[in-house]
């Protein structure tokens, strides 16, 4: 049985945050667990997301307040922690400036790691990905701590604790993954093993103030008052689905493929919450981005025949592009699936979807969000 402490926090304060983060870790065991997490002096990476370059108090990063709470208590325990990320595009350390985790890190002599430093490393006990180049500096800490928002995402429907880990490979490598891994059932076994590699220890996942729509950089804040935290990454995410709106863990792909792998708890029978209430604690009318609809078979005309009948696309909001190129040089499937056209002096992208692996990379890392998930008639049958 997994515990998976979940606490209400109603504001973005450091001394609150630590007061909460504190109770939290009374209801896991205390001094005893936390001594048993970090042991004496161990060397400690913080992995928030960072996914670009956003501003201070933005809900598509970590908060630097839940950063500098989690820090003073790890402070208890040993002085040698670092932090870092990998965004989706553009430079950690000055996505790290730009959202103030640079500053409290500074504070409290909290090195930057660059995550564009990678080690090869080969992973014996996977579920799918045996070689890997992956960030040196979680893949070589004693102890990984993930620190997630909690978010819609396109194409895994949701990100959290298991999810966030993907910022450990390094830089434009991410998108070699997606050409790897089109479908999302596979790309979700790959972030599986990921975890497995670098030996995630333990999540807290920041849903003060979430993200709902069409995350997970241009949807709409939610606010949601909520930290979960617990040793497992899936207890910690099947928990914060079902307090969002899915009945059932499995409805997300990375729960369903960590379930049938027996890759952590899924399973409310598996969990334990300690704390508030999840009743009470239920968020309502959360605007999930998708509830259902990858349907993969072996056969690749079966495949793209339903893939084009079911999956969600990524489309174009006309008004609000632009034209900066930023979806063509972070798509995977550079240069067969975006072209560029004019219309009245305005430069805009269009989509092969013949050719699109439907990883929403595009989606994700529009500047103005510009782009949003279009479902079609089959998938707004299946999600309704
Ligand atoms: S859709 Fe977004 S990323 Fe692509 S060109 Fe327009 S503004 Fe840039
Ligand atoms: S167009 Fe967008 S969704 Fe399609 S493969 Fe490229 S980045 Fe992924």
């Amino acid at each position: 049985m997994e515990k998976v402490a979940l606490l209400k926090c109603d504001k973005y304060d450091v001394d609150l945050l630590e007061k909460k983060l504190r109770e939290g870790f009374e209801l896991l065991g205390g001094d005893e667990f936390l001594r048993s997490l970090i042991p004496q002096n161990s060397k400690v990476l913080l992995k928030p997301n960072m996914l670009s370059v956003e501003k201070e108090g933005s809900p598509v990063v970590t908060h630097y307040a839940v950063f500098e709470a989690i820090i003073k208590i790890i402070k208890d325990y040993t002085n040698n922690i670092s932090y870092g990320d990998s965004p989706g595009f553009g430079d950690g350390e000055k996505a790290a400036e730009r959202c103030g985790l640079k500053a409290v890190a500074e504070k409290y002599n909290v090195k930057f790691a660059d995550f564009n430093d990678s080690v090869h490393v080969k992973l014996d006990n996977s579920i799918l990905c045996k070689s890997w180049n992956v960030a040196k500096a979680p893949y070589e800490a004693d102890v990984v701590i993930t620190l997630p928002k909690l978010k819609t995402h396109a194409m895994a429907y949701f990100t959290g604790a298991v999810k966030n880990q993907f910022g450990c490979i390094p830089g434009t490598q991410k998108a070699a993954w997606h050409t790897r891994m089109p479908d999302a059932n596979n790309f979700c076994k790959m972030l599986l093993d990921l975890n497995t590699l670098v030996n995630t220890n333990f999540a807290i996942l920041d849903g003060i103030i979430g993200m709902e729509g069409n995350g997970p950089r241009n949807g709409t804040p939610k606010k949601m008052d909520m930290l979960i935290m617990g040793k497992s990454l899936t207890a910690v995410d099947s928990t914060a689905v079902r307090l969002i709106g899915y009945d059932d863990p499995l409805d997300t792909p990375v729960l369903k493929e960590a379930y049938e792998s027996n890759w952590g708890a899924v399973l409310p029978k598996d969990i334990t919450i300690v704390g508030e209430s999840f009743e009470e604690m239920k968020v309502k009318d959360f605007k999930l981005c998708r509830k259902a609809g990858n349907f993969y078979f072996k056969s690749p005309v079966v495949n793209n025949f339903l893939k084009a009948m079911i999956a969600p696309s990524p489309t174009l909001i006309f008004e609000k592009c632009i034209g900066c190129g930023r979806c063509y040089e972070v798509c995977p499937e550079k240069p067969k699936v975006i072209k560029f056209k004019n219309k009245d002096g305005k430069r805009y992208p269009t989509w092969d979807m013949s050719q699109c692996i439907r990883c929403f990379c595009c989606q994700e890392l529009c500047p103005v969000g510009a782009i949003k998930t279009k479902n079609t008639a089959l998938s707004k049958l299946i999600n309704k």
